[in-house]
């Protein structure tokens, strides 16, 4: 009845009774009018504006009483019935976990987004460093006068010297020009011959012409001094490299 009552729809002797309780302090009923007052000043702002006619007040009120009964026959049964403006409430607070979850989502893959760029970009800006680093070594390894000249010619009239260069402290720079690619993956491998007689040819670095038969390689840490080479050869070897010359050299150059 604490709907009907915060409607002003209770006859003078049911009102008089629960005003009388109502003075008695009980809470749980103090509790009760609060929400029904609430919820009727809801209903008002949802109600036109006109006054109802006394039929239709008499009709609300039978409708009001006998929904009233069967939820405090429920709440005896089973447990308190909850209110809707309540289910309200907790469908708009599920609504908004669930937005909260997808923006969440969402974020979470902007940030995975965002490190991978992040680190991609930092890849690259090392590599650029690295490669910048490499230039800057070759280019004062070819431009130091105090570098060694040395020319690598060939048995074949048919390919071009080539020509290196050997900076004491930042290593060996090896350049060649319309250099005919070895054929299928093989390579092209140098080697330091040293000057200890029988000593067997060092292994370094492996290189492959670019389309225009172009090429640079750096030797950044020879495996050998200058002052205990003797010469620098070119073999051409299976992709990857050999630990010992598997075919003949094609270019020699004495390192004087
Ligand atoms: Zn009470």
């Amino acid at each position: 009845m604490f709907e009907a009552y915060a409607l002003g729809a209770l006859d003078a002797a049911e009102r008089l009774g629960l005003e009388a309780h109502l003075a008695t302090g009980c809470k749980d009923c103090a509790k009760a009018v609060e929400e029904a007052r609430w919820l009727v000043s809801q209903l008002a702002y949802l109600a036109p504006e006109a006054a109802p006619s006394d039929m239709l007040k008499g009709r609300l009120m039978q409708t009001v009483r006998a929904e009233a009964l069967q939820a405090a026959k429920q709440s005896a049964a089973t447990k308190p019935a909850i209110p809707l403006w309540m289910w309200a409430g907790v469908a708009a607070l599920f609504l908004f976990s669930v937005f909260s979850a997808r923006n969440a989502e969402q974020l979470r893959k902007d940030i995975r987004t965002t490190n991978e760029r992040a680190a991609s970009i930092l890849k690259e800006r090392q590599d650029l460093e690295a490669q910048l680093e490499t230039a800057k070594r070759e280019a004062v390894i070819l431009t130091d006068p105090a570098s060694v000249n040395i020319a690598l010619a060939s048995s074949d009239p048919q390919s071009p010297q080539l020509e290196a260069k050997w900076h004491s402290k930042l290593g060996i720079v090896l350049t060649g020009q319309k250099v005919p690619a070895p054929p299928g993956n093989r390579v092209l491998q140098l080697w330091l011959i040293p000057k200890t007689p029988g000593g067997k040819p060092i292994p370094s670095l492996t290189l492959r012409p670019d389309a225009e038969g172009k090429f640079v390689l750096l030797v950044a840490n020879p495996p050998e001094l200058m002052a205990q080479t003797k010469a620098l050869a070119i073999t051409e070897e299976p992709e990857g490299g050999s630990s010992q010359p598997t075919t003949t050299p094609r270019w020699v150059g004495g390192v004087s």
